[in-house]
């Protein structure tokens, strides 16, 4: 099946889907972005991702492109296009194209593009042998809370934790603390048993698997915190992991040279990742 992209009103083959050389997107990453996860057909929390991507608008002072429902009928749209049973779906919006001037033009419309791809969410060889993390300074503006597609320190970090064989980095900010991945968010399991991942302020981006997860906790009567953690207690952790939509929960076994636990994905970790794919299988918390 060739695929397609969703293009400011038109569906086009992927390899020829392009916006203009003046798209603010482009020029500015002045636009924000979403991914969703599809699991057996199914949007992973929709409604989240939706009030997400408005808070994130709003934040920029940008007008959204059209109506949810109409983005939502695109959104599936393009899935259904594309045959994507499990994958994610990614909408991106810009302020639109217009003469390059940094302030905001009066008369732009806003772009929207929308991709979708069938992709595994919950890898089980990653799942199984879990994954290893560095740490890299958190280098970012100071609002990641915002989802920009200003993601060229989120690129940086990744291809510096590629080049050190990792699969992740974890950014550290000034006062020591982990903030987050460069495209996931990053949780610890204390001594006593306690999921810990940072709390949500202007120093990461929300995840929405992360907030899926927090209901799962909650809905579990299980243990958890959001509260900042250092470096150093990360690494003298019981367990730790990470969450995004596009992959769930993977097991972080090392972080920097070191070793998590016994350095085998642990018990909570794996109690939770199969208790996140149950909410996921049942579309998250808007089913
Ligand atoms: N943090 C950052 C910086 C991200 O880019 C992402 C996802 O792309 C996440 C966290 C995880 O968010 P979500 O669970 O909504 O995918």
């Amino acid at each position: 099946m060739s695929r397609i992209a969703y293009v400011n009103g038109r569906y086009l083959p992927h390899r020829s889907a392009a916006v203009h050389v003046e798209d603010r997107g482009f020029q500015f990453a002045d636009g924000v972005y979403e991914v969703i996860a599809i699991a057996n057909g199914r949007f992973i929390d929709e409604e989240l991702h939706l009030r997400r991507l408005h808070r994130s608008l709003a934040a920029l002072r940008m007008a959204p492109p059209m109506g949810d429902r109409a983005l939502c009928a695109i959104l599936r749209e393009v899935v259904r296009l594309n045959g994507v049973a499990e994958g994610i779906v990614y909408l991106q919006v810009t302020r639109g194209s217009a003469p390059r001037e940094f302030a905001f033009p009066t008369r732009a419309r806003p772009s929207l593009v929308v991709t979708a791809r069938s992709k595994t969410l919950h890898d089980p060889r990653l799942l199984a042998q879990g994954v290893r993390v560095i740490t890299i300074p958190d280098i970012r503006w100071a609002r990641p809370d915002i989802k920009s597609v200003a993601l060229l320190p989120n690129a940086l970090g990744k291809q510096q934790a590629k080049e050190a064989g990792a699969f992740e980095a974890w950014q550290v900010g000034r006062d020591g603390n982990i903030t987050e991945g460069t495209s996931s968010n990053a949780w610890i399991v204390t001594a006593a048993g306690e999921a810990v991942t940072r709390q949500a302020d202007t120093a990461i981006l929300n995840g929405v698997t992360r907030q899926g997860l927090l209901h799962v906790l909650a809905a579990a009567g299980l243990r958890f915190l959001e509260r900042p953690f250092a470096v150093a207690e990360a690494k003298a952790a019981r367990e730790a992991f990470l969450t995004s939509a596009s992959n769930f929960l993977i097991p972080v076994v090392r972080i920097d040279e070191a070793v998590i636990g016994d350095g085998k994905p642990g018990p909570v970790t794996e109690r939770l990742s199969d208790a996140y794919i149950s909410y996921a299988a049942g579309g998250g918390a808007d089913r």
